[in-house]
């Protein structure tokens, strides 16, 4: 069983962000906080006293969150959950907000790897993005993670941006790399609807790189990291061997999951089939299910055998290692041959999918269709 924490407060809103996160409601913490650790005690029988697999808190922005908060969340789910130890511990971080007060707090309540988004090394496309920190504030923070004993560090970059060449992204790559972290991830820029930045764009006061360009952005990332020693595990993760994250390995292999605070959600295997609650996204909304206990309230899904096996080839394919065909059949008990093998051959024949040691995986083309491949393998 894997556990998440979210943590839905912001200082601002970055102008690309759909996310369940909240600036100006920072009055709340306290009673969210109380909140978390109800709903950790509520949802602890899911884990049936069996240890953790790993643990992650995410937003928002956790950094944001006061010490002595953070304090009495990690001795409230330590209370609740067994974390064995060198169990991979994550916490997001900003940049713009990390504190050494902090960060000792996080360690000592056995958090073991920070993730903080950088995003861009330019302070243009920070300002574009609506980020509250700077290069410097990155390369400081970074520092400070480490003189304080953090050493599994995880910077987030984006490609795809309005206003970037792929020389800024070059360089956004140099930066990242001269702070050595562990890990990195290297997202495209999807922009979402509603957000500032959509409108910007839909306004034409700012314009997307080609798609030429962005295409070389990724080969970029995919060249520069495999030379400076990272492995690609998925489409948009790089590791230093070992330091793959295992929170999110464990997402994509479909462990169990409990979820909690706004927004969350969970899987959790329910007999034969598995259950995906979702907790209200307001933190309103969220302070309210919790103080009445009305867990029902939540939105609640059965993932039905074909949605399950749709999600492991899906998931699967995300990974450079690929799928299965063993670990497809025996969670399945039908083979991958049966389920889509004809499409999956089609598409090897294409170029996009390769075929190897019982494995299916995305070929380097396929990774810029997925979408359109996914879409393909989910008709029945
Ligand atoms: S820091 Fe993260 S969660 Fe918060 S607004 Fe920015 S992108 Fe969204």
């Amino acid at each position: 069983m894997e556990l998440y924490i979210h943590i839905p407060y912001c200082r601002q809103k970055c102008r690309y962000c759909d996310f369940a996160s909240y600036p100006c409601q920072e009055a709340t913490m306290p009673q969210y906080v109380d909140a978390l650790l109800a709903e950790a005690a509520a949802m602890a029988e899911h884990a049936a006293g069996q240890p953790l697999e790993t643990a992650f808190i995410g937003g928002g922005t956790p950094s944001i969150l006061p010490p002595v908060l953070l304090e009495k969340l990690l001795t409230g789910l330590h209370a609740h959950y067994a974390f064995p130890p060198g169990m991979e511990f994550t916490t997001e971080a900003n940049p713009g907000t990390l504190t050494e007060e902090w960060l000792r707090t996080a360690i000592a309540g056995g958090v073991n790897r920070l993730s903080m988004g950088m995003q861009a090394a330019q302070p243009d496309l920070l300002r574009t993005l609506g980020r509250i920190h700077t290069q410097e504030d990155v390369a400081a923070s970074v520092r400070l993670a480490r003189r304080c004993g953090m050493e599994n560090i995880s910077l987030d970059l984006m490609f795809g941006l309005p206003g970037q060449t792929p020389a800024m992204w070059r360089e956004t790559l140099d930066a990242a790399l001269s702070l050595e972290p562990q890990h990195l991830s290297c997202y495209g820029l999807i922009p979402e609807e509603g957000t500032p930045l959509m409108r910007d764009l839909d306004a034409g006061r700012l314009t997307l790189p080609h798609e030429d360009d962005e295409r070389h952005m990724y080969d970029d990332a995919l060249e520069i990291l495999s030379r400076h020693g990272y492995r690609q595990y998925e489409i948009s993760n790089f590791a230093r061997p070992g330091c793959e994250c295992r929170h999110n390995i464990g997402y994509w292999r479909q462990t169990p999951y409990i979820g909690l605070g706004s927004a969350a959600a969970s899987m959790l295997p329910d007999g034969q089939s598995e259950l995906r609650t979702t907790n209200p996204a307001a933190i309103s909304d969220y302070l309210c299910m919790v103080a009445h206990r009305a867990w029902s309230s939540r939105e609640i899904t059965r993932i039905t055998p074909e949605d399950a096996r749709f999600e492991t080839l899906m998931l699967g394919l995300r990974m450079t290692q690929g799928v299965s065909e063993e670990d497809f059949a025996s969670r399945h008990g039908v083979s991958l041959e049966d389920y889509r093998g004809e499409r999956l051959r089609a598409f090897e024949a294409q170029g996009l999918l390769a075929h190897e040691n019982g494995f299916w995986r995305l070929t380097r083309r396929g990774m810029d269709v997925q979408n359109a491949i996914l879409v393909d393998l989910m008709d029945e």
